[in-house]
């Protein structure tokens, strides 16, 4: 037995997987930290790990948030330029014999168109 092995117990615990191969087989690491009892290297430091785990979930998030937000102002635009052609269609219709009716529905599409811009605004 030589002394270069290093004792079991001052290993690293953490099972590590060599590419190209399906086992795993615990770390050679010599420990160098605890962690709830359990000896880790400084690569597998559990609490390391995890703020790593932590800073990309929150990398990832806020792409997601940034897609989801870009997605709902093209939504919000969609729906201001709809209102803005049917203010238009009601506005040329408006020039008919039924153009008191027309004059409401455009004043209602411009409350919508209102409110829809104030959405937007609010995303
Ligand atoms: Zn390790």
């Amino acid at each position: 037995m030589t002394n270069s092995i290093i004792p079991a117990v001052t290993r690293c615990c953490a099972p590590v997987t060599d590419p190209g191969s399906w086992r795993s087989r615990q770390c050679s690491k010599r420990a160098t930290l605890m962690h709830e009892d359990k000896p880790y290297c400084g690569t597998h430091d559990p609490e390391r790990l995890n703020a790593l785990r932590v800073a990309r979930l929150t990398e990832v998030n806020a792409k997601v948030s940034a897609v989801i937000r870009n997605n709902l102002i093209r939504q919000a635009s969609d729906k201001i330029v709809a209102l803005a052609i049917k203010w238009s269609a009601h506005a040329d219709a408006a020039y008919g014999n039924d153009w008191q009716h027309e004059w409401e529905l455009m004043h209602d599409t411009l409350n919508d168109l209102e409110i829809a811009v104030k959405e937007l605004n609010a995303l």
